[in-house]
């Protein structure tokens, strides 16, 4: 199943650029070329002065500051994120405000420097040997810049340069930058969607847009880019310190969100973690006691899963939950919560399950399912599949059931019948 030569990936043979699907590469590489061609472009538009040099070096010292100082937090974001989600982060500030004050060939050298910091900084130990997702992402911002700095050229009182004194003139030059700075977003996002949807192929629209809400972020970046564009242009180059600590500040904000989101999301699977599936299991039993409903428990465990590390590695066997979580939430409904219970254990609460026969059904329809879940490997030649589960299942109320623990013994007692016959079956919990 692996590629039979075993020919040693060169420097340049060896970029994960070459193996991405035909039409993604096409398209990476039009649009890093397009980027290119478009910043050397405007990068004649207006001179360089010494005065720009000086206060590039401000804000490239401000933009390493706060990259050094929130990478911890950005790093945990970036493996945090869903493959379909696109990355924001708030090194616009400092590319905002190089666009507004300063040259566009320092706007474009911005982009570049910010970007290459924080591949640095950010990425963790395992750092590809060509960051072809970083090189592309700021190839996306290099877009959107060279056509904001289109718009200023063109509607500014003076470009490069803050917003003139003045209510009507002032209102005027702030609405152009407004336009600048929506149009540098949307085509950044337009580019990396059209990517995204590419290479992974998001199962709806509403999944690619899934964590549009960080979006938020670069509207606060563009803000805080004019307010620096404009202390870079009047005030002390000191003064900027504030918005680095504003920035810094507010990654703070950030991370306790994210840290509230990590101890309900088991990070490997995107599913509940023990203690939050748990959590919601209790609540429940509770209303089913109180309103005279019902639940019903599926605890699975992946059969010969350590075959599949032992073949593989460690890594892969990560990739493989990760799309049989995936393939978990597809067969239930919303209000069924699919938890991760242990290393390749997952539990399933259903509310309202209308008899043990129906959960037995549910059960039998996601052990067909699971050996259906391919997982293709970087090589392209391999694909792991036809996995199979174990499934027991119990419904609360029954005898002798009285609180979570109850039913998690019936089903880990079923599940064990389950493994003992043979493996690849559904076992109901006996009263
Ligand atoms: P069976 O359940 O059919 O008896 O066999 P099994 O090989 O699946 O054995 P068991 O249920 O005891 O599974 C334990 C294996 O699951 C050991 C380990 O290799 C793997 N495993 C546990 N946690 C993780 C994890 O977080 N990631 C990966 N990749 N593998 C894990
Ligand atoms: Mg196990
Ligand atoms: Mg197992």
């Amino acid at each position: 199943m692996r590629r039979g030569t075993d020919r040693p990936d060169s420097w340049f043979t060896g970029w994960r650029l070459w193996r991405l699907p035909h039409r993604v590469r096409a398209y990476v590489l039009t649009v890093n070329v397009v980027a290119v061609a478009v910043s050397v472009g405007t990068a004649w538009l207006a001179p360089v002065r010494h005065q720009d040099l000086v206060r590039f070096g401000v804000l490239a010292v401000c933009a390493v500051a706060a990259i050094e100082a929130t990478r911890r937090i950005e790093r945990q974001r970036e493996y945090n994120r869903a493959p379909t989600v696109a990355y924001v982060d708030t090194k616009a500030v400092w590319s905002i405000a190089a666009v507004i004050a300063l040259p566009a060939v320092l706007a474009s050298a911005m982009v570049v420097l910010t970007y290459a910091v924080a591949w640095w900084r950010i990425w963790p130990r395992e750092r590809p040997v060509l960051p072809h997702r970083w090189i592309f992402s700021a190839a996306t911002v290099l877009c959107g810049t060279q056509a904001a700095v289109l718009v200023l050229s063109l509607g500014l009182h003076h470009y490069p340069g803050i917003p003139a004194s003045g209510f009507g003139p002032g209102l005027g030059d702030l609405a152009v930058i407004a336009l600048a700075a929506v149009l540098r977003w949307a085509i950044n996002t337009v580019l990396v969607m059209v990517a995204i949807g590419l290479s992974s192929s998001p199962r709806s629209i509403s999944e690619l847009f899934s964590g549009f809400g960080d979006q938020i972020l670069e509207a606060g970046a563009i803000g805080l880019g004019l307010v620096t564009a404009t202390l870079l242009v009047l005030a002390n180059p000191l003064v900027l310190v504030g918005v680095v600590v504003a920035l810094v500040a507010l990654h703070r904000g950030l991370l306790l969100t994210q840290f509230q989101r990590d101890a309900r999301t088991d990070v490997t699977t995107g599913l509940a973690t023990k203690r939050w599936w748990r959590t919601i299991a209790e609540q429940y039993l509770e209303r089913a006691r109180a309103g005279h409903g019902t639940v019903g428990v599926l605890l699975l465990d992946l059969d010969h899963f350590k075959a599949i590390n032992d073949t593989y590695g460690h890594p892969t066997g990560d990739l493989v939950l990760r799309e049989i979580a995936i393939a978990l939430r597809d067969e239930v409904r919303e209000q069924d919560v699919c938890g991760r219970w242990g290393g390749e254990e997952f539990a399933i609460v259903v509310p309202n399950v209308p008899s043990m026969e129906h959960l037995g059904l549910l059960a039998d329809r996601i052990r067909r399912r699971v050996p259906r879940v391919a997982v293709v490997l970087p090589d392209r030649d391999t694909v792991i599949s036809e996995v199979t589960v174990s499934i027991g299942c119990a419904v609360y109320p029954a005898e002798h059931l009285t609180g979570v623990d109850d039913v998690l013994v019936a089903t880990d007692t079923a599940l064990y019948r389950a493994k003992q016959a043979g493996r690849n079956r559904v076992e109901l919990a006996t009263g």
